[in-house]
């Protein structure tokens, strides 16, 4: 952390700055220069907030010099660079694929889909259970029931399960089923959810919050390796803007970005991320052509009648179409699906 003293501040002011310093258990090193003194804190900063040192009297500004997250970071030996669910690895070679529907309605359409799904080349079935609505009066999910429908569905294809938890109270329910439990964009930032998930075993699917800045995703990430899980995947889902074309606006650019600064896997949802059925596969093709470790679809053996986000999932006959054209794509950039 470098703190820049104000031009003019009294000798009593940078003495107290750098005993502020100390305070925290970091070691300041003054550097006079001839218009302004600038503090250079040893130690490591990460813990300590930049508003520690902000409201002393005489500092301009404050700047950190490392990144806020520490077990996430490239630097970090901690954070995993790939994370398996069943027998799955992904961010290996292969490009994992997650399809299933928005939402688990049935036995039939959850089986029906998982056979279909694998058959084309998913390896993993993703379905809500329990599902966060914006309208308090709209379906939540089968809830228990989902869960038990996924895990019947597991039982019949193999196909490990992704399924989202919304509190830190069920965490241990949908553990006892899920695979891999999902964090939606409506919860990254539910502190006590992901301190929660960071202590059980399960791998958690981040998805990005969609007003969430890369460092805060990153940041929601470290919550959970703090905890003692290394199993996390990002997941990038598009996020709000001005745009109204498109449900959001998938970000691929923070795909490449977050690839640079953590090695934790991230994987890419271009059915939330569109919003449309017809925008996913060429967005399922930039995802890979990006960097993606993987892809989560909606896919539904009826799109026309689903309960929830029918215009944004592929026909499983539309899956296995997608599956056919990001072949290519993932084998041009080293990977297989
Ligand atoms: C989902 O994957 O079912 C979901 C609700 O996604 P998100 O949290 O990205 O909106
Ligand atoms: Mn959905």
């Amino acid at each position: 952390m470098i703190i820049v003293m104000k031009l003019g501040a009294p000798p009593d002011q940078l003495a107290a700055v750098e005993e502020r310093v100390r305070q925290a258990g970091l070691a300041p090193h003054t550097i006079h220069g001839t218009e302004r003194n600038v503090v250079a804190v040893v130690g490591d900063e990460r813990e300590v907030d930049t508003d520690f040192f902000e409201v002393c009297a005489g500092v301009e500004k404050v700047m950190r010099v490392l990144a806020p997250y520490k077990l996430t970071s490239r630097e970090s030996q901690v954070a995993a660079a790939t994370v398996r669910v069943g027998d799955v690895e992904i961010g290996g070679k292969a490009a994992v694929l997650v399809a299933g529907p928005c939402t688990v309605e049935s036995r039939d359409q959850i089986v029906a889909t998982a056979r279909a799904v694998k058959a084309a080349g998913a390896k993993l079935l993703r379905g809500g259970a329990f599902k966060p609505r914006t309208n308090p009066y709209s379906f939540q999910g089968l809830q228990k029931e989902g869960l038990e429908l996924l895990a019947e569905a597991r039982a019949e294809t193999g196909l490990p399960i992704v399924t989202e938890v919304m509190t830190p109270g069920d965490v241990e329910l949908v553990a006892s089923y899920a695979d891999m439990l999902q964090v939606g964009t409506r919860n990254m930032q539910n502190f006590l959810l992901l301190k929660e998930l960071g202590q059980q075993k399960k791998p958690v699917l981040l998805k990005r919050g969609m007003a969430a800045t890369l460092e805060e995703w990153l940041l929601a990430a470290e919550y959970i390796l703090s905890q003692g899980n290394r199993g996390v995947v990002l997941c990038e889902r598009g996020i709000r803007t001005f745009e109204t074309h498109n449900r959001n606006t998938l970000a691929l650019a923070a795909v490449a970005a977050a690839k640079l600064e953590t090695p934790l896997p991230v994987m890419v949802d271009p059915s939330h991320g569109t919003g449309r059925s017809d925008l996913v596969p060429a967005m399922s093709r930039a995802a890979l052509a990006a960097g993606a470790d993987g892809l989560v679809l909606e896919v539904c053996p009826d799109p026309a009648k689903a309960v929830l986000d029918g215009h944004q999932s592929l026909s499983c006959e539309q899956f296995a179409a997608l599956v056919r054209e990001v072949a290519p794509v993932a084998a041009a950039v080293g990977r297989t699906i």
